[in-house]
């Protein structure tokens, strides 16, 4: 490799929604994420709408699909 043009390739702290953190390498210090390996739906088996922005309520309102 080239001296010096790479960024520094270190520990990350990596934080996520669920309340999960892990390290990893990076060439940042900290991340936060919405979702992780122990609360994606993949990984869990659970169904789970990830759902920012309010866009499944609007989506419902919108085609009258009410609770
Ligand atoms: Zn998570």
């Amino acid at each position: 490799m080239k001296k010096d043009i790479h960024p520094d390739y270190k520990l990350c702290q990596v934080s996520c929604a669920c309340g999960n953190s892990f390290e990893t390498k990076s060439n940042v210090e900290a991340m936060r994420i919405d979702i992780c390996s122990a609360c994606h739906p993949f990984f869990t088996g659970e169904q789970k709408i990830v759902d920012a922005a309010g866009r499944v309520e609007k989506f419902k309102a919108k085609y009258n699909m009410a609770k």
